[in-house]
């Protein structure tokens, strides 16, 4: 295994950095580099400037319209947007939906759909968790009753993140209750803005408005907006979630976020005290190593190596660590990081805070929202499960 990178990698990891330095809106760095909220105006011209050039599917090949790059390219532009300051591409489209429109959808699907998502203009949310359906996700109930040349959608999604924002969304839908539960699942593709379709606001523990519930009454939605076969969807949605999971471990957004933690813990004074220290590196090391782990992988998919089936190991250890670093800036900043003011997440808010340092007003919000990372994307106690099935044997 060779994880040191060629001259080539370097020399592109060179252009991305300057490209993007060149090309990051200043205030959206300063947001992401702060932890301050992200509007949808700032996710969604950060991923236009990234579709204009092309990069937005930077996953994707050249077939679709991708550039191509290897699996070490795509670490490298990760990593550079990440420590750059960019906010997280918003997966649902270009990292979750689009593969499985190249891997099962048929041509005019591919057509219709793959530019908006491109291009950052079309705005995808994710419908698969229900009520009762979470971990347990083959027990779907959604309701999808072919009538002629359409399908009559009913039932309810939760957890719908941005779903207010959404444009068209991506579903789980009953199709058949004969057989195996798995195999009466379709994956189908459906305009939010149709008639019948109504997003309810779930409050966070934050106060923030990220994730929604879904209602469909008696949706309409044309039948050629059903991707592969009818029954099949189980498939497709698991060919999806390992993207999605990869994904959720976010090495490059933990490196950032350590460098946040050093600054916050020296400005407070603890970064001098050896056991704070001692927490600090233990973090660093955990980050290293994860790390080395997500090189593992892209080292034996460039050497056409079989690598484990390790996305459920990123999952678990990336949410780990995302939920570590947000508990020791809170640490770092004592009882002046307690107070959840949800304004000081807006850019420029000059309200007063308790013990005058600004870089603290964020950290509780922050840490509240990071509960989520270890439920999201398939709780951790199931990817265990899946690792103890699939890994360990
Ligand atoms: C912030 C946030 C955003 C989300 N965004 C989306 C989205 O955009 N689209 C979407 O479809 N879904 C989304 N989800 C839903 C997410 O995928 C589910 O919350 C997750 O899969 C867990 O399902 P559940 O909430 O139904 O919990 P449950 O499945 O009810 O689990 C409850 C508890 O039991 C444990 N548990 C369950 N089964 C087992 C088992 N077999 N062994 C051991 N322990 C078990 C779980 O680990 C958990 O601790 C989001 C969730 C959150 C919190």
């Amino acid at each position: 295994m060779d994880l040191s990178f060629t001259p080539e990698e370097q020399k592109f990891r060179e252009e991305i950095r300057a490209w993007v330095k060149q090309n990051l809106p200043n205030e959206i760095s300063h947001k992401v580099h702060n932890a301050l909220e992200l509007t949808r105006d700032d996710l969604q011209n950060w991923a236009k400037i990234l579709g204009k050039k092309g990069w937005l599917g930077y996953g994707w090949p050249t077939e679709f319209g991708g550039p191509g790059w290897t699996a070490i390219q795509r670490h490298l532009f990760e990593e550079e947007t990440a420590l750059a300051g960019a906010p997280r591409i918003i997966p649902f489209g270009p990292v979750m939906v689009a593969p499985v429109i190249m891997a099962f959808g048929n041509a005019e699907q591919q057509k219709r759909f793959l530019p908006g998502i491109a291009s950052g203009e079309v705005w995808w949310s994710q419908g698969y968790s229900e009520p009762g359906s979470g971990s347990d996700l083959a027990s779907v109930k959604t309701k999808a009753e072919r009538k002629g040349d359409k399908y009559i959608v009913n039932g309810q999604k939760t957890w719908t993140t941005l779903g207010q924002y959404g444009d068209w969304m991506f579903n789980l839908v009953r199709t058949s209750n004969e057989g195996k539960p798995q195999t009466g699942i379709s994956f189908l593709l459906l305009d939010m803005k149709s008639h019948g379709v109504t997003v309810r606001p779930i409050k966070l523990l934050d106060g923030s408005h990220e994730v929604n519930e879904v209602f469909f009454d008696n949706v309409e939605v044309p039948a050629e907006n059903l991707i592969g076969e009818e029954n099949k969807g189980w498939t497709y949605a698991k060919h999806l979630l390992s993207h999605e999971r990869t994904n959720i471990a976010d090495v490059n957004r933990a490196k950032r976020e350590l460098e946040r933690l050093k600054r916050i813990a020296k400005s407070e004074g603890v970064y001098d005290d050896q056991r704070f220290r001692d927490e600090i590196a233990k973090l660093e090391v955990d980050i290293v190593a994860l790390e080395m782990m997500v090189l593992r992988v892209l080292s034996a998919a460039t050497s056409g190596k079989n690598s484990l089936d390790v996305a459920g190991l990123l999952k678990i250890r990336g949410s780990e660590i995302q939920q570590r670093y947000s508990e020791l800036m809170m640490l770092a900043g004592g009882a002046y990081s307690l107070p959840l003011i949800r304004e000081a997440m807006e850019a420029g808010w000059q309200g007063d805070f308790p013990g005058g340092n600004p870089a603290l007003a964020p950290l509780a919000s922050t840490f509240f929202n990071m509960r989520k990372t270890t439920i999201y994307g398939g709780s951790n106690e199931v990817q265990r499960n899946i690792v103890a099935q699939t890994v360990l044997g």
